[in-house]
């Protein structure tokens, strides 16, 4: 899902940040410093395929010099950093975050597309995190454990940062995955070493900026970008990282499994989805129109927990597919600085290649359009990598459209009857990070709450999230979990104590 080309950055407008006139350079040891190789890779707009800015290609000697720096700042001052000062730390680059807000939000809207307003919208969100996890700092703690064997023994556990943490984000919401991983890091006492995805790197290096001004010792944070077969696989396979904290596709996701069996690091995995978005005879129409219309397509259908699969109770189908398509068809298309903007492009021409691919399959599969279908390529939105909120109708189970993570603004219309079907084809999928149920209901409710097979499951709300509430997948969208006071467990390592009181 890459850009690589070969032209240069062209001249800054106006409305564009001064960070993206300054050269870029990797964090390494608390240094701004060129890649070992010197070669540079662009960035582009997706709006309208103007290269943005040239950026740093790291690779794996990059990596090495990374990793050892985080390993001597695990080792060195950062060790004797107390809970408070790792609370404080964060608390402080979580003013500096928020302070800085509107320029990040610019950022990631340059870089991957989406509406301005969206990438606004998620400053709550991002800076929220960061003071939820300097909240955890100072709750670490283990437990007293009364044993059974014979003696007097005395057992106890405590708790421990699990070393250098090689942290891989995606590029579909660039600012709030850095801190998703970030946060907890720092809250544990951890270091890092962050590959961020290619496609969108700006903001985490604008973050490096800002975690330096915070007070971050030299080598606690360090940024590396670059290439996912490069960087990203160097960083997976160094035998000095202790854990991999990841999000992404379930394909990298593989690799990362078997690239890191070398030293059986810690993995954490966020994967994608393909949800099931659930809508009964009994739904308030009102509420399940835009929210079975915004599950899929905000962001252009780019949220690992798109509800792409719209499951319709028969006797409603024609009335509710009629209202998705209505109000769907009134969402301005973009490009994403604009404020008036509802939809932007696809990250990248790949990408959009990508979605195209699927938008023939469906119709070669026998679903019908109900909107959208193409690329748009006309007028303001020439040069852009833009596709419509696309609507499929009619569609079965064994489509492609109906199995495999597009990752674009593309709806399929299943059609059920009662829940019994709708719990069985809901569950009917390889993956398991979210879904969605529409009912009056309330044993309804909490019945399909209860059998569907996803780490989320939202009832007549989508895409809700919060610091304080774990988010994760199960079977192919991956294991472990982000947010929520469990969060940090991934991140630590438990030790027992065991101790003679004779
Ligand atoms: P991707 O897997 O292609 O890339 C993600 C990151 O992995 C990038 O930084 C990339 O450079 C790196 N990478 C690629 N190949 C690698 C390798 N061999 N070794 C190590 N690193 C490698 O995914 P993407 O296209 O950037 O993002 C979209 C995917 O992410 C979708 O599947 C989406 O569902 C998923 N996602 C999941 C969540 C979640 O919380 N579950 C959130 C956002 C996105």
């Amino acid at each position: 899902m890459k850009d690589r080309p070969m032209s240069t950055a062209e001249p800054r407008a106006a409305s564009e940040p001064m960070f993206l006139t300054a050269p870029k350079k990797l964090l390494i040891g608390g240094d701004w410093v060129d890649a070992a190789s010197g070669r540079t890779f662009a960035t582009v707009n997706p709006s309208n395929g103007r290269v943005l800015t040239e950026l740093p290609l790291g690779d794996v000697d990059d990596i090495a010099r990374a990793v050892g720096a985080a390993r001597r700042a695990f080792e060195g001052p950062w060790s004797g950093f107390k809970p408070y000062d790792r609370q404080r730390l964060l608390l402080t680059l979580a003013d500096l975050v928020e302070a800085n807000y509107d320029e990040l939000s610019l950022l990631d809207t340059l870089d991957m597309g989406a509406p301005i307003t969206r990438t606004l919208a998620m400053k709550g969100r991002t800076v929220g995190r960061l003071r939820f996890y300097a909240g955890l700092a100072t709750a670490i703690h283990g437990e007293t454990i009364s044993n059974s064997q014979p003696g007097d023994l005395f057992s106890y556990t405590h708790k421990e940062p699990v070393g250098v943490v090689g942290a891989i984000i995606p590029w579909n919401g660039p600012i709030s995955a850095a801190v998703w991983k970030i946060g907890p890091a720092l809250a544990t006492g951890c270091t890092v070493v962050m590959k961020p995805a290619e496609e969108a790197s700006l903001s985490t290096l604008r973050l490096g900026e800002l975690l330096l001004e915070a007070g971050t010792p030299e080598g606690v944070v360090n940024i590396v970008t670059g290439y996912g077969e490069g960087a990203g696989a160097a960083l997976t396979a160094n035998p000095d990282v202790d854990k991999i904290a990841f999000t992404g596709s379930h394909f990298t996701g593989q690799k990362i499994v078997q690239a890191s069996a070398g030293n059986l690091k810690r993995i954490s995995l966020e994967l994608g989805g393909k949800s099931p978005n659930v809508v009964f005879s009994d739904a308030d129409m009102d509420a399940a129109v835009p929210g079975a219309a915004m599950a899929v397509f905000s962001n252009s259908g780019q949220i690992c927990s798109a509800g792409t699969r719209l499951f319709v109770e028969r006797t409603i189908h024609d009335e509710f597919v009629e209202r998705v398509r209505a109000f769907s068809e009134k969402l301005r298309l973009g490009d994403g600085s604009d404020p008036d903007t509802q939809i932007g492009p696809l990250v990248s021409s790949q990408q959009m290649q990508r979605v195209s691919h699927y938008l023939d399959a469906g119709k070669e599969d026998g679903a019908r359009t109900v909107l959208g279908g193409k690329r748009v390529n006309s007028g303001a939105l020439a040069g852009g990598f833009f596709i419509p909120p696309t609507i499929f109708d009619g569609v079965e189970d064994d489509m492609r459209i109906c199995r495999e993570e597009i990752f674009g603004p593309v709806m399929s219309v299943v059609t059920f009857d009662g829940e019994d079907e709708a719990v069985k084809r809901a569950n009917d999928t390889m993956f398991g990070l979210a879904a969605g149920v529409w009912t009056r209901n309330v044993g309804r409710a909490h019945r399909m709450a209860a059998r569907i097979k996803a780490g989320t499951v939202w009832i007549n709300c989508y895409h809700a999230l919060d610091p304080a509430v774990p988010f994760g997948g199960n079977k192919m969208s991956g294991y472990g979990r982000e947010s929520g006071a469990d969060h940090l467990n991934e991140f630590l390592n438990v030790k027992a104590v065991w101790m003679s009181t004779k």
